[in-house]
């Protein structure tokens, strides 16, 4: 608390990094340049790196730490061991994630063992944030897009065997067009007011079958593409696509990021939604009236992408060309600038950016931040409600199971 309430004074934000420890993957998606099957030379960093790494960024303070890929749990070793030296030197919030490859082969006979085992290795670690992908409220979508037949089931029986061991992993949403579900359901382009309702009915069947699965927590990934045509060959981090699944006109956006909007407060109360309102309000006014948004991303400034082929630093997954080089021969004072870029949605560092933003401006400049939460009441309102409702969520622990009555409580004030 009081690190954080020091770098607020500083003017920053507590540090958080995206390690991609692998670009090795054995899922099939469209919308990655790292689905199995493109070539190019596959890269893992090696835990004796990733330890260099780690000791740098708890050195520096930096508070988060994301193990992401390719398919982290292709090292599942290496990364349960690296969360364990992350906490050691003190980083607070250690996440990682897969793709769902090891639900495969649900009617195996040792399937429940081996969930079991998972759920207790991954339990007993340092994580404590495990996201499981899922791209659409239809599992054969899901599942075709992936290349992973039969992962929708398998979860399905895992996840109560997580939760008895005290870990509740998070459905990730890449929103795509395949997010409700194919036929009707399919997000293809059409009239603004049709666009929304089509989107409002996806984020709805989405959510439905997430809670309908087990989970009890969920994130949203925004589209990852950038505004240029092609964007592919500029992104570090190559998890994006030119694949018509994944990419979406600034129209459009502005429809999907209004439906988002107005069904998350609908699903509150069922799952934890992780997706604040206040970025999507943002985003939305950012392609909609060409208004940047009020605390632009503090990428390149307080978080960073470190990539798995170089061990280089880069101010986020898309900013290629800013090779910041190796996070141990960083002095983060001397990047300190003030955050301006609103180049790209990526939730990972728009989200955060957002929320902490007045909270930032508040502790140095508590008139300033008054006067601006004034000025734009309908912002103040979201915002102020996603900290309460982040609350009543404990912050997202995936070592809690939900508050049922924190979140009616919550929802009683709506
Ligand atoms: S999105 Fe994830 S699971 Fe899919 S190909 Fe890319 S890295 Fe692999
Ligand atoms: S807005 Fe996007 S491109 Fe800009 S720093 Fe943040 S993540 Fe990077």
């Amino acid at each position: 608390m009081l690190s954080t309430l020091a770098a607020f004074w500083r003017g920053r934000v507590p540090g958080q990094v995206v390690i991609q420890y692998t670009d090795r993957c054995n899922a099939t998606c469209v919308q990655c340049g790292m689905r199995a099957g493109n070539v190019f030379p596959r890269s893992t960093m090696g835990r004796d790196d990733a330890r260099r790494l780690i000791d740098a960024m708890a050195a520096r303070g930096v508070q988060a730490i994301s193990f992401t890929g390719g398919e982290p749990l292709l090292c599942l070793k290496d990364i349960v061991e690296l969360a364990g030296h992350a906490r050691a030197q003190g980083i607070r919030y250690i996440r990682t994630g897969t793709n769902g490859f090891l639900f495969r082969h649900h009617e195996a006979p040792d399937f429940a063992d081996k969930m079991d085992r998972l759920a207790e290795t991954l339990a007993e670690s340092a994580i404590n944030t495990f996201w499981i992908s899922l791209d659409s409220a239809d599992p054969a979508a899901h599942e075709a897009n992936r290349g992973l037949p039969g992962v929708v089931a398998g979860i399905r029986k895992a996840l109560p065997r997580f939760h008895a061991r005290g870990l509740h992993p998070a459905a990730n949403l890449g929103i795509n067009r395949t997010t409700g579900g194919m036929g009707a359901h399919y997000l293809t382009p059409d009239e603004p007011a049709a666009f929304y309702q089509k989107a409002v009915q996806a984020f709805e069947r989405f959510y439905d079958s997430v809670a309908d699965l087990g989970f009890t927590m969920t994130n949203a990934c925004y589209p990852m593409s950038l505004p240029e045509a092609d964007t592919a060959t500029d992104a570090v981090y190559t998890a994006t696509s030119t694949a018509d699944m994944i990419r979406f006109t600034p129209q459009e956006k502005v429809q999907l990021f209004k439906a988002l909007y107005d069904v998350i407060p609908r699903r509150r109360h069922a799952l934890r939604i992780f997706t604040p309102r206040s970025s999507l309000l943002a985003l939305i006014r950012q392609y909609e009236r060409g208004e940047g948004t009020a605390y632009p991303c503090r990428g390149g400034i307080d978080f960073f992408f470190v990539d798995a082929k170089d061990l280089n630093t880069y101010p986020c997954g898309y900013r290629g060309e800013e090779n910041l080089g190796k996070f141990w021969d960083l002095n983060l004072t001397d990047l300190a600038a003030a955050p301006d870029c609103t180049r790209c949605d990526w939730e990972c560092f728009r989200d955060p950016s957002e929320l902490l933003g007045p909270l930032v401006e508040g502790v140095r400049h508590p008139l300033r931040v008054l006067q601006r939460l004034r000025q734009d009441p309908a912002m103040t309102r979201v915002w102020w409600d996603d900290l309460r409702y982040y609350k009543a969520c404990g912050f997202f622990d995936a070592g809690q199971p939900p508050d049922r009555q924190a979140l009616e409580r919550w929802r009683g004030t709506m």
